[in-house]
């Protein structure tokens, strides 16, 4: 595997399982480009530190934790063969693994008749949680968020939204116009634009507003800061 840095032990700051303790296994390369990200230096697709799944296995018992966040960079545009046997070595020793992802890999291979081989391998291999953090500044087809929060929603899964004060409208409707309501789907600010409280606090207002007026009370939806960063910035290693 292609990782941007060790595996380290931390806490999930963002999403529905915020708060577990964990070890981020970051692999090196995105082309996505969101924005907001905050870990830029994972972009580019130069070969850091190989590893190989089973000693990123040992390296993460070394560590007591029982939760993998595999996240990047883009997993899903490493070698897949790769990430199925960390997958499954990991769950052999009683490790779970929650993939982070863009959807970049998910939105080429979904088809609108089914689903190609590649995705049936994300799903038949089990990876546990799928995060999806759809890269918004990309071109964006929310019919394919549609379809493929269709096709995800029996397994564990979860939308995370990026957003400021200038798009949660848009963002929230278009949630509310286009995903399935039985999806978890997790609003959270962009942290390179609401830094303060009291930018939070007004977009948690602008979102309680919405969450009325577009009568979001039967969806599974939330509102959620992002942990880490109000603990450690965007320090690396944390
Ligand atoms: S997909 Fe993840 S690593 Fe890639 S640019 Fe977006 S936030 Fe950064």
């Amino acid at each position: 595997m292609n990782l941007a840095e060790e595996p380290y032990l931390s806490i999930q700051g963002e999403g529905v399982m915020t708060g577990i303790p964990c070890v981020f296994v970051r692999v090196q390369g995105c082309s996505v480009h969101c924005a907001w990200c905050d870990t830029s230096y994972t972009w580019k697709f130069r070969k850091h530190l190989q590893r190989e799944p089973k000693d990123v296995v040992s390296n993460v018992r070394a560590l007591d934790a029982t939760t993998i966040i595999l996240t990047g960079g883009e997993p899903l545009e490493q070698d897949l063969h790769e990430l199925q046997n960390l997958v499954i070595l990991a769950a052999e020793v009683g490790v779970i693994t929650h993939v982070e992802t863009s959807g970049l890999g998910l939105c080429d291979d979904i088809q609108v008749e089914g689903l190609t081989p590649k995705f049936e391998f994300l799903n038949l291999c089990a990876f546990n949680t799928i995060s999806w953090k759809p890269g918004i500044d990309k071109t964006f087809d929310w019919t394919r968020v549609m379809q493929i929060g269709n096709a995800l929603k029996a397994g564990s899964f979860q939308y995370k939204f990026v957003v400021d004060i200038d798009n949660i409208q848009d963002i929230v409707r278009k949630v509310a116009g286009y995903i399935d309501p039985s999806v978890q789907v997790v609003i959270q600010p962009d942290t390179s634009k609401v830094k303060s409280n009291e930018e939070l606090g007004d977009l948690g207002e602008e979102f309680i507003n919405l969450y009325r007026e577009k009568h979001l009370y039967w969806r599974k939806i939330r509102f959620m800061d992002r942990l880490h960063y109000r603990m450690w910035g965007n320090e690396k290693l944390r």
